[in-house]
């Protein structure tokens, strides 16, 4: 059995970050990959949004982690060179009943260390969004949009610089918790049994899973897994809209929403539907027929048989339908007992903002 000092499984977003902080840090890393490349699964299956962290609990994990990894992610971005942009959020009301939310939201933000959000009057989101209908907005000007592949491809080549080893069609099929380490069985090309000092389980919807399979690790330490799929829909032609348009958030999620990605395709999504499992990514036409409404609230001029089938992504859940949205979850020895083992669960939105503020807080539990 080959002894390893650190594995990552996974090649996300979250774990490439990881892999990077931890071989930066003098690690040994090896990350295997049940994929042949790096973020085929929910880094790929986003919206591309730097988060501002308006909406989280107060000193949840996502509200600190969004916010440090946003002021992480935008000069790591600009300082290597990755398209992104600072386009900014506009929160619609359209009525007057919503406007006490917009205040509420607000109040929230500043709590997250999220000073920077702007009350804009009726005319003002006119000046700005002609194409608007709103009776006033808040604009969050450190909300932007990235490049995520070109973010990834960069942690994945500096985690390299840094001594890392990436292995593809590597998926790890179980393992033990071992004296000196945990043993893992891995699957694919060339199978293997390696003992590993340390182990990042950054698995995304997958990692619940993972960590069952570890004969040893404490079943009362695994969260149940549920998934939540999101659908986009893309606008045939371009959207009259240079900032991300979201309408006031409604009890079960953000609303049909409006993002742009950078070369300024618009898209509506992502919904809200349930699924068994990881692998129903198929996006249904229909679905979109109860989008048409919602957006014309703030886009009046939506035209008809606009919205196209896009893709979906999964959101890797550890509460169930109507249940309030659990935290991220990271696990380290101090909560399931396991020297040199860290889980990460429940990695949804704001993960891909929060990917450098999280690896540094795995790189730390692991130092
Ligand atoms: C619809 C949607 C929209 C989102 N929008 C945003 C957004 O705009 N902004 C934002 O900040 N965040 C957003 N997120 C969240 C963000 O995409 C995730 O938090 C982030 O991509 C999670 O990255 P990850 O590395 O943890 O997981 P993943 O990207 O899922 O990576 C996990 C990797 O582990 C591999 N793997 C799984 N099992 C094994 C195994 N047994 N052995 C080896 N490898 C394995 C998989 O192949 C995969 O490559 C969104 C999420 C969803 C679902």
């Amino acid at each position: 059995m080959e002894r390893i000092d650190c594995v990552v499984i996974g090649a996300g977003v979250v774990g490439l970050a990881c892999a990077r902080a931890l071989a930066q840090a003098g690690r040994d890393v090896i990350v295997l990959e049940a994929a042949t490349a790096i973020g085929t699964e929910t880094s790929s299956r986003n919206s591309e949004v730097i988060h501002a962290g308006i909406y989280y609990p107060q000193d949840s994990r996502k509200a600190l982690s969004c916010v440090r990894g946003k002021a992480l992610l935008y000069d790591y971005l600009a300082s290597r060179g990755i398209a992104h942009r600072r386009c900014g959020k506009l929160i619609v009301a359209t009525e007057e009943a919503q406007l006490p939310v917009l205040e509420t939201l607000q109040h929230k933000a500043t709590a997250n260390g999220v000073d920077d959000l702007v009350f804009l009057s009726a005319a003002e989101v006119k000046a700005r969004e002609p194409a608007l209908a709103s009776v006033g907005a808040l604009l969050s000007p450190s909300t932007g949009i990235l490049d995520s592949h070109g973010l990834m491809l960069s942690y994945q080549g500096e985690a390299e610089d840094a001594g890392a080893m990436l292995a593809f069609d590597a998926a790890v099929t179980g393992g033990g918790v071992e004296d000196g380490g945990i043993r893992l069985e891995v699957g694919g090309a060339a199978p293997m049994t390696l003992l590993a000092g340390q182990v990042v389980n950054a698995a995304g919807l997958h990692a619940p899973r993972l960590a069952s399979s570890l004969e040893g690790f404490p079943a009362s330490a695994v969260p149940q897994a549920w998934y939540c799929k999101g659908s986009y829909y893309t606008l045939a032609g371009r959207a009259p809209f240079s900032h991300l348009i979201y309408p006031v958030p409604e009890a079960a999620g953000l609303g049909v929403h409006l993002t742009l990605d950078l070369g300024g395709q618009a898209r509506f999504g992502p919904d809200v539907e349930w699924v068994e499992g990881p692998e129903e990514l198929d996006v249904d036409p229909t679905r979109a027929e109860t989008f048409y409404a919602a957006v014309r609230r703030y886009w009046p001029e939506l035209p008809d048989a606009s919205l196209l089938p896009g893709y979906a992504g999964i959101r890797p859940k550890l509460t169930p339908p109507g249940a309030p949205a659990s935290d991220f979850v990271i696990q380290g020895t101090a909560e399931h007992g396991v020297a040199g083992l860290v889980n990460l669960f429940g990695i949804e939105s704001p993960g891909l903002t929060a990917s450098l503020a999280l690896a540094e807080e795995v790189a730390g539990l692991l130092d």
